[in-house]
């Protein structure tokens, strides 16, 4: 049943990077500092050019430097990219950036942190991509591997580049690996022994300009896998599903609604349906949360965990005490019969819809920030549940003028204000559920950093 990692069907046409090889990498965050490391480990002539500049960039720039590579900061200059034999791409970085386009236009290949690091990789790679859930399903994963006895990485998108974990990795390490779209788009032969997509839905159209070439970006998953190698795909999603016309290899599915190769739900108990490995993997009623992505994400989970060689029932005892992740629809807090809920890893529309029909109550959401091209009017059919919305944020204006007419809408200059406003509205048996469905860099450093001040606020007027 478990397939071993495969050579890819498409050659690889890059020359992988030895001693003396002279590369490039675009980006000086966690991945493109991690890659630079690596290469230098490897004996390449390493030069790392980056647009910005902070304290954070300039001591990864001195540690480069110091270790013998050769970093620009603040700008980048074609210099630094011609002569090179390959660009290594940071996620953050788009194709669109002027060194892409001078690499491109001297026929240097461009590959991702997470393609080079698959090169080097000696373990059995799982991908999980799609629009939302995808780090608590690695997560998930993770634990039942674990629990299983196998010895498993947890990396990626999730945090931590694979680049930075090789030496870790061994030929009987799985590796799960969180993917993002971005990390998808510069794959020349990046592939996977079991690749999963979980949902497709509207997200960072801001950077890819359409879903038509963001859903091309999830489907490069696919493009290099073996015949023996798996998909895995939502037959309740029509953006997974989809995709289905693109898997090369076999494929495996899980469903809330029908009876699928793969996992799916009988009577209210999830069930793992992959011969030989097949039989109840627990009680819909066991899991930790309520509500259909839940499901959906402890399903995605068992199944690859089945395609590993994971017993049902083994994968059922992890989902069951799987509480999930912090900043994804997390409970902070009651008061005066109000629930707090903190959701701030939610940034796209898709994912504040599901916070909103999992809520125990009625919901007065506090929603805005950057936003990623999201379509704002489909929360309007849910005005029976979204008691009213408190906007805040570069994009709350947008968000407002969705919903004017279907629910009371406030403004509030910060997350304070909102978190005070929303508590006025609610009443008892309500829900403040903080589900911002946008980015959060036009006034955090990042969703944990707005999540965390959420805590603080409610645990505040809690004291
Ligand atoms: P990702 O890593 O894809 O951003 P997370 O697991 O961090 O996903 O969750 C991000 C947001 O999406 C949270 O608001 C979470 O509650 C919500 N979410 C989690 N799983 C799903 C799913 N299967 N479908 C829709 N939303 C989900």
């Amino acid at each position: 049943m478990s397939a071993r990692c495969e050579r890819p069907v498409a050659p690889i046409l890059v020359r992988r990077p030895g001693p003396g090889t002279p590369v490039t990498v675009l980006g000086l965050a966690r991945s493109g500092a991690a890659a630079a490391r690596y290469l230098l480990q490897l004996g390449c002539a390493v030069r790392v050019t980056e647009r910005t500049r902070s304290a954070a960039i300039e001591k990864a720039a001195q540690e480069l430097e110091a270790a013998g590579a050769l970093v620009e900061v603040g700008g980048h200059s074609p210099e630094f990219v011609e002569g090179s034999q390959l660009m290594v791409l940071s996620p953050g970085a788009p194709m669109s950036a002027p060194p892409v386009l001078w690499a491109r236009r001297h026929g240097i290949p461009i590959v991702g942190e997470l393609e080079l690091g698959s090169w080097y990789c000696t373990g059995r790679l799982v991908a999980v991509t799609g629009s939302n859930g995808k780090s608590t399903v690695v997560s998930m994963l993770g634990r039942i591997l674990q629990a299983a006895g196998q010895e498993v990485i947890v990396c990626g998108n999730i945090g931590t580049p694979l680049c930075s974990v090789l030496d870790r990795i061994s030929p009987s390490t799985i590796v799960a690996l969180e993917v993002s779209s971005f990390q998808l788009e510069p794959s020349l032969s990046f592939h996977t022994e079991i690749a999963c997509v979980l949902n497709v839905t509207d997200n960072h159209l801001d950077r890819h300009g359409s879903f038509a070439r963001y859903c091309a970006a999830k489907a490069r998953l696919f493009a290099y896998q073996g015949p023996q190698s798996w998909a895995v795909l939502n037959a309740d999603d029509p953006g997974s599903l989809g995709l289905s016309g693109k898997v090369l290899g076999q494929s495996a599915f899980f469903s809330r609604r029908r009876k699928v190769r793969g996992a799916f739900v009988r009577d209210g108990v999830l069930t793992l349906n992959l011969p030989p490995f097949s039989g109840p993997i627990c009680e819909i009623d066991s899991l930790p949360r309520r509500g259909v992505h839940h499901e959906e994400n402890a399903l995605a989970a068992a199944c690859i965990a089945g395609l590993l060689g994971v017993a049902p029932q083994g994968s059922g005892e992890s989902i069951s005490s799987f509480e999930g992740l912090p900043h994804r629809q997390q409970w902070v807090a009651q008061l005066r019969g109000v629930t707090f809920i903190n959701d701030s890893k939610s940034t796209t529309v898709a994912s504040g819809i599901r916070a909103i029909q999992a809520a125990p109550g009625p919901v007065v959401l506090i929603a805005g920030g950057r936003d990623k091209g999201g379509d704002f009017r489909q929360l309007r059919p849910l005005a029976k549940k979204l008691r009213a919305a408190v906007l805040i944020g570069e994009d709350g204006p947008k968000i407002a003028g969705c919903l004017k007419g279907s629910v009371p809408v406030r403004r509030a200059g910060d997350l304070e204000e909102a978190v005070e406003t929303a508590f006025r509205m609610a009443q008892t048996g309500e829900c403040v559920l903080l589900s911002p469905m946008c980015t959060s860099f036009d006034m955090f450093r990042d969703f944990e950093h707005r999540g965390e001040r959420f805590v603080e606020v409610v645990r505040t007027m809690v004291a």
